[in-house]
């Protein structure tokens, strides 16, 4: 394992500057390769490299991309300047600046990660390595080949309205890359060529400007100095849904336009990527870039280009577009900041928000949190003193903050076999006779979440992971919602063959929705999760129907509970707040009343109010309290004093290391072997190993060691110290995972 240098070893940088640019010098290059340490190479006469320079370097018989820089950062062996390869090219695109060189180093540090990972995240698949060629697409031409096969039929049903590069199609088809090749060479296919830089028009920033409240104003003018002063500070924008948060930091962004200077929005889902788009137009009249894992290849290299260039002046995007190599940041944006989903799971598990925060440091801008329910380590930053808080407590105009109620599941009892309680359905009927929307929020995916044999009890389990088999019921289907394994719904039971013995075990959103339409047979319904609303364009035509009152309830998943705005949605339905409560996790009373605050921040947007209903069996609760009461601070109060009492984040700090294996005992012995090397300090402790909740997850068995320590210990430099000498089976692989947020 390559493990990398602590900051403070890094000496002043200024000493290299001018140095670089002499012919048939020597550099040390990051190539883009997680197994490699930094490699010194040879600049060949005639080329120009300086550190941050992209560059094609030899490696064997191949020619791999790197990164030019600084020598001091990463030390690396001596080798006699004699026996160096000469770098190959020098890439003029781009070159990666100090601040993001060291906002790579930061985050390689950091999270223990190799800094080639962090690179790649840059240099995201190959965009930086294009050359001036446009892509080659290609697009249904209705001339209908000569000889049919099943999947050329396949094929041509699902790229009716589609164009894309080969690959890209053969994915949306799910058919071969053949397939899309062959119906190429039977002239049903035509050829596009997209060229890779296209004019972009830039915002203006006063096409449609909005006159701010004076509280919204004073925020604003304060966010417009940060920008103009070019200051490095973090600001908390703490306002409750619909008090105009958005359109705050949009002022912030107009500034940050009138200086010519690129702002980054980061948004937790790119399902609210669509609805941000539309309401971007609005008011500066045109889109801004978009980046995420949706684009198309040539949308990526395109927007890519555009934004290191500079011609790009706002990106929107998910957690990965923070790492992009913009020309002139002026400003970052975090929008719904306390979402978990800014947490990165797999790969380099970095927490965006926080990262957002260390590139702001490096860039010396001002960030902007927005959220409506800060995430706990963030009012923690605003104690000490690190970021600024700044304040929306009421809704903008007329609208106000709707009225909550819990009901008590075990006195307003759902008939047996539903899910709704009385109370609840009323409420139901009278907003579906006002002719108002209504929204039921149920966090889980999906019809059922259990399927059990009444006859033998056996309860279907997925094959590669410690989880049960989720019913979907609309695509008839059971899914695993961990490694994505699905298998037909089955007949009899897979373990005593019985038949007709199968049951649905819980609700899960499509089982909600068939009580729906089975109490309000003239309902339009609509079901939103990752299942319905898994692109863009779905999302946006959901925004429309929704707008255009062609849905009376919506039932959906946490997909729901931000970024919209629906004037006519004046119920909300919380049909299970007790889920979230079960289950250990550390922040679980923090999510839950994150959560129901979103969702029951969706009724009332506009003129009519708003009504809550908050379905539990502990009303008296903590949690449920508070959200009833609204009572956001008494809530942040009561959990940081738990949190400190725990000597839980954020006033200590945790790290997990996850050994796996396909084989259990292997993965279980390395990690008991190499927890008893664990080093011994005040204020370090390392506990496990334990099996992780998931145990096998993707087939592969999970065990965790858990390192708990005090803020004063430098818990990076410890880690890196002690993995550095471990020695690990080939089959075994090791992840770390830095403030780690949840334990599946
Ligand atoms: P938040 O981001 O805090 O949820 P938004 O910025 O979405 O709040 O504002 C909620 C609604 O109120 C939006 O429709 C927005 O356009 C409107 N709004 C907020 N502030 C103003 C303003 N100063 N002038 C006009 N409309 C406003
Ligand atoms: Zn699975």
């Amino acid at each position: 394992m390559f493990l990398p240098l602590a900051m403070d070893d890094v000496p002043d940088l200024a000493a290299y500057t001018g140095r670089m640019n002499r012919a048939s010098d020597r550099v040390r290059v990051i190539l883009l390769n997680s197994a490699l340490g930094p490699l010194d190479y040879r600049v060949p006469e005639g080329m120009q490299v300086a550190p941050g320079s992209i560059v094609m370097a030899p490696l064997g018989p191949r020619k791999l991309p790197g990164v030019v820089w600084e020598a001091a950062s990463f030390p690396a062996e001596e080798v006699d300047f004699k026996r160096l390869r000469p770098l190959r090219e020098v890439r003029e695109i781009a070159s990666l600046s100090a601040p993001l060189r060291r906002l790579i180093e930061w985050t390689a540090d950091y999270y223990l990660a190799p800094p080639a990972a962090v690179l790649r995240m840059v240099l995201s698949s190959g965009a930086a390595f294009v050359d001036d060629r446009p892509i080659v697409e290609y697009r249904l031409n209705g001339v209908v080949p000569d000889r049919m096969t099943p999947q050329r039929e396949k094929a041509l049903a699902a790229l009716a309205d589609q164009q894309g590069t080969a690959s890209e199609l053969a994915h949306l088809a799910d058919v071969s890359i053949a397939v899309i090749r062959g119906l190429e060479k039977a002239g049903a296919m035509d050829r596009v060529e997209v060229p890779l830089t296209v004019a972009i028009d830039a915002p203006d920033p006063d096409f449609d400007k909005v006159s701010l409240n004076p509280e919204q104003a004073k925020v604003g003018a304060l966010l417009t100095d940060a920008v103009n002063k070019r200051e490095f500070r973090t600001f908390l924008l703490d306002g409750v849904t619909g008090s105009g948060k958005t359109e705050v930091y949009f002022e912030a962004i107009a500034q940050a336009l009138r200086q010519d200077r690129q702002t980054l929005v980061l948004l937790p889902e790119i399902a609210l990527t669509e609805p941000f788009l539309d309401r971007f137009r609005k008011r500066f009249g045109t889109e801004p870039i978009a980046w995420h894992s949706g684009l198309k290849q040539s949308e990526r290299k395109r927007n890519w280009r555009a934004l290191a260039e500079g011609q790009a002046k706002v990106v929107v995007g998910a957690r990965s577009a923070l790492f992009l190599p913009y020309r002139d940041l002026g400003l970052i944006i975090v929008d719904e900041a306390h979402e978990i989903s800014f947490k990165q799971e797999d790969g380099v598990r970095y927490h965006a928000r926080d990262v957002a925060v260390m590139r702001g440091l490096h860039e010396k801008i001002p960030i902007v949190l927005a959220s409506a329910t800060p995430a706990i380590e963030s009012r923690h930053q605003v104690e000490q003193g690190n970021y600024e808080l700044l304040e929306l407590p009421t809704r903008f105009g007329p609208a106000t903050m709707p009225e909550v109620e819990a009901l008590d599941l075990t006195s307003d009892v759902p008939p047996r076999g539903s899910w709704l309680a009385p109370t609840l359905v009323r409420a139901l009927q009278d907003n579906l006779d006002k002719g108002e929307q209504s929204l039921l929020f149920l966090n889980r995916r999906g019809f059922a979440p259990l399927t059990l044999c009444r006859t033998c009890g056996h309860r279907i389990s997925c094959p590669n992971c410690t989880a049960w088999m989720v019913e979907h019921r609309l695509t008839r289907r059971l899914a695993c919602h961990h490694c994505g394994h699905v298998m037909p719904l089955p007949e009899k039971c897979p373990e005593c063959g019985d038949e007709d013995s199968l049951v649905a075990c819980g609700p899960g959103v499509e089982r909600i929705c068939d009580e729906v339409k089975l109490l309000f047979p003239e309902a339009r319904t609509a079901i939103v999760t990752s299942d319905t609303i898994w692109s863009p364009a779905n999302a946006s035509e959901f925004v429309a129907r929704m707008e255009a009152g062609a849905i009376d309830i919506v039932v959906g998943t946490q997909l729901v509970t931000k970024g919209y705005h629906f004037p006519n949605l004046t119920l909300v339905g919380v049909v299970d707040a007790d889920i979230g409560l079960e289950g250990g996790d550390l922040r679980a009373a923090e999510r839950s009343f994150q959560q129901i605050a979103q969702v029951a921040g969706r009724a009332g947007r506009a003129e009519k109010p708003g009504h809550v209903y908050v379905q539990t069996r502990m009303p008296d609760a903590p949690v449920i309290q508070a959200i009833i009461n609204n009572d956001r601070d008494g809530f942040y109060a009561a959990e940081m004093a738990a949190r400190r009492s725990a000597a839980a984040p954020p006033f200590a700090r945790l790290a997990a290391i996850i050994i796996s294996s396909e084989d259990n005992a292997e993965a279980m012995e390395t990690a008991r072997l190499n927890g008893q090397t664990a080093p011994h300090a005040d204020g370090f402790a390392v506990y496990g190993p334990a099996p992780a909740p998931l145990a096998m997850l993707r087939g592969r068995h999970r065990h965790r060691l858990l390192i708990h320590a005090h803020r004063s210990v430098e818990l990076q430099k410890m880690v890196r110290e002690w993995l550095q000498d471990l020695e690990w089976p080939r089959a075994v692989r090791v992840g770390i995972d830095v403030d780690p947020y949840s334990f599946v």
